[in-house]
């Protein structure tokens, strides 16, 4: 991937992160702790901060930065998860792979990480199916949104939500909304 449309990605992620920080929390307050907003808005303000005042040799750096301060930035489960996520990503734009490939090592990350496997009612829940449309070259912005709401129908059985049990059923999961929200910006940056 080229620098600027890593850092177009990022900029596009971090505009709709900001405008739907409030919708995000309200989506963490029946299942969660109400604060997936605030994470990720902490956290991209600082991956902004960071991007924006540094020069970047390649895509991978960019990453970097990203995985960094997704990590050190947000507490909760958000921030290491996509911080791992980038950190797949990173190694595999390091070595020159395929978008497809980036995103199949940062879901492996996320997986690894979280211990999660698809119909959990977590982020899982969105990359899985979008890498497949990504692979087949079908990916759309319908498709992303549809995943999303899939995410209601499923009992969950990891995060916070799954203390829950049933009652997590008829909610959208909050990571996956964001999550959405991060393939939105990559089709929009043109990175497909
Ligand atoms: P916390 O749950 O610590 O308050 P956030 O509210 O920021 O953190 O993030 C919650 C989101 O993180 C969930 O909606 C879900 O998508 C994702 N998540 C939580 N636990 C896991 C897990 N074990 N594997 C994958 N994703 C997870
Ligand atoms: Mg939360």
């Amino acid at each position: 991937m080229e620098v600027e449309v890593a850092k177009r990605w990022m900029a596009l992620f971090n505009d709709k992160i900001q405008e739907n920080k409030d919708y995000l929390s309200e989506l963490d307050t029946p299942i969660g702790d109400g604060d997936h907003g605030g994470n990720m808005a902490r956290g991209m303000t600082a991956v902004m901060e960071n991007i924006n005042s540094k020069d970047f040799e390649s895509a991978a750096d960019v990453f970097k930065v990203v995985s960094m301060q997704l990590i050190s930035k947000v507490g909760g489960a958000s921030g290491p998860l996509y911080g791992s996520a980038f950190m797949g990503i990173t190694k595999v734009e390091l070595a020159n792979g395929s978008v497809y490939e980036a995103l199949k090592a940062g879901l492996d990350m996320i997986k690894k990480r979280g211990k999660a496997e698809i119909n959990e009612k977590t982020m899982v829940d969105v990359w899985t199916p979008v890498l497949e449309d990504i692979q087949s070259g079908h990916l759309s912005e319908e498709k992303i949104k549809s995943y999303v709401e899939k995410t209601k129908d499923i009992k969950a059985t990891k995060g916070r939500a799954s203390y829950l049990g049933e009652r997590s059923i008829g909610h959208i999961d909050p990571g996956s909304y964001s999550s959405g929200l991060l393939f939105e910006s990559l089709l929009e940056a043109g990175a497909l």
